[in-house]
């Protein structure tokens, strides 16, 4: 396979230690070592000597480096950019430091779901593929990735199964419930197949078969859905006991894992289930957890991330939340600088317990800006909340919240999908809702009625991603 081979040679996750604990570092240090290597500005800034060990403030001028070579790339190749830089008298030369970011401005989602052409470095026939997103709010963007593009996403993949402990040895069983028009599973097998682990994909809705082709292949780790992983365990746990799989790891990804349902997961499979963060604009694979599975390690070497308050735009200090704006660093394709994503996140200074000493983790999306609903006169809410306090139990299956109005009071109705319902089962989920800050504020304050439960048994063993978690039917609300 002619890709193979380019691939092996071109590839640094080969030049990462196996026995690199750390997920992601040891891949960000060998290409941040590689660039100022290359670049006389950026190896002046060293003195001409590349430390062996990276600190947070040499991999901020690394980063802040690329910000400038991506800026002029920008200037010379992207229409978006070249018109929005020359308007706001910005020149890449400005960003020397972290606060000097803030003099750029931002870039809107709808601006690239508009016009997405103009974002792009190359001509589309340079594109070697691209993507549509039609986001979770309606609006189509198109991205587009180079060769190269494709090939650093490969790479940061492999170093990135490195990193969560997988060796020859072992093997990687692909679950997700439908093809994907991005096709992660395309980039998972190719990723296995440098590093020369096994793989196997099974797309099928039905739970037998994906049963049958991890014990066929022999999987030792699993990537997919959550809500599917989640399906397939709770209605498989009663006839096969998971843990005798031997599965080491589950890697949640494209959704948000709730910690629930993480625990859910972890005690039927008898393992740790590692969540990854990713975006289609930057393509999906941007974050992975370590074991200590507090916030996620991220891929510093290819995105620069800031956390903004969305009101004023101002830097938060490290540790708040804010909303999640990132810089692409080395991108051909389609070309993002101070990307607002509308996600609500916060970032943790480094050091982290697992070893990884400059490489900053972010504490994962808590709702995105744009999936908020208020409830209880200007309680926000938004999807992950509710997951957390309805997936405690493995008989719920899923659910649909719908808000409606009595009076003055916000009424709350959860639509449990269970095949096992009781009234104690109602009780905790009753409890467990009513204990989420913002619903009980809303209840002391009279603003929310009590929250209501409803069962509905599943129609079929069939897995459906839900259009929508809270519908909400209140004609008037703010
Ligand atoms: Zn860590």
């Amino acid at each position: 396979m002619a890709m193979g081979i380019i691939l092996k040679h071109k590839l640094l996750s080969n030049q990462v230690p196996d026995d690199h604990k750390a997920p992601l570092e040891g891949w960000i240090s060998v290409k941040a070592k590689k660039t100022i290597k290359k670049n006389r500005e950026l190896r002046e800034e060293f003195g001409g000597v590349i430390p062996d060990q990276l600190s947070r403030e040499d991999f901020e001028k690394y980063q802040l480096f690329r910000v400038r070579e991506q800026m002029k790339y920008a200037e010379e190749n992207v229409p978006y950019y070249r018109n929005k830089f020359k308007d706001a008298g910005i020149r890449p030369e400005d960003i020397r430091t972290y606060d000097d970011l803030t003099k750029i401005p931002l870039t809107e989602p709808k601006d690239l779901a508009e016009s997405s052409m103009l974002f792009y470095g190359v001509s589309t026939t340079k594109m070697l593929r691209e993507f549509t997103t039609t986001g979770t709010t309606g609006h189509r963007k198109s991205i587009g990735f180079t060769m190269n593009d494709l090939l650093s996403k490969i790479d940061i993949i492999s170093s990135a199964l490195k990193g969560v402990g997988m060796k020859k040895s072992d093997s990687l069983h692909v679950m997700f419930p439908m093809v994907i028009a991005w096709d992660p599973s395309i980039m998972l097998v190719t990723a296995c197949n440098i590093l020369g682990y096994g793989s196997s994909v099974c797309s099928d809705v039905s739970i037998e078969e994906q049963i049958k082709t991890i014990k066929e292949a022999g999987s030792t780790y699993i990537i997919g859905l959550p809500s599917f992983i989640y399906r397939v365990t709770t209605l498989m746990e009663k006839g096969i006991d998971l843990k005798s799989l031997g599965i080491k790891k589950i890697i949640s990804t494209s959704e948000p894992l709730s910690e629930s349902r993480r625990h859910i997961l972890e005690e039927a499979w008898g393992c740790k289930v590692i969540d990854v963060w990713g975006m289609t604009e930057f393509g999906l694979a941007c974050a992975i957890e370590c074991d200590e599975q507090n916030g996620l390690h991220t891929d510093e070497a290819n995105m620069l991330l800031e956390v903004i308050d969305p009101e004023t735009g101002e830097h938060v200090p490290a540790g708040q939340k804010g909303e999640l704006v990132v810089t692409g660093l080395n991108s051909e394709g389609t070309v993002l600088i101070r990307y607002r994503t509308r996600d609500i996140v916060a970032l943790l200074d480094p050091p982290c317990p697992c070893g990884m000493h400059y490489n900053k983790r972010l504490v994962k999306p808590s709702g995105r800006l744009d999936l908020q609903t208020k409830v209880g006169m200007g309680y926000k809410v938004y999807p992950v909340l509710f997951d957390e306090a309805i997936f405690i139990d493995p008989v719920v299956l899923d659910y649909v919240l719908y808000i409606s109005k009595e009076g003055y009071k916000d009424i709350l109705t959860f639509e449990i999908e269970t095949k096992n319902p009781s009234e104690d089962l109602e009780k905790r989920i009753v409890d467990s809702v009513s204990s989420i800050m913002e619903i009980s504020d809303g209840i002391q304050d009279d603003l929310i009625a009590i929250p209501r439960v409803k069962f509905v048994s599943s129609e079929s063993d069939e897995y459906k991603v839900k259009a929508k978690k809270i519908v909400d039917l209140r004609e008037n609300f703010d």
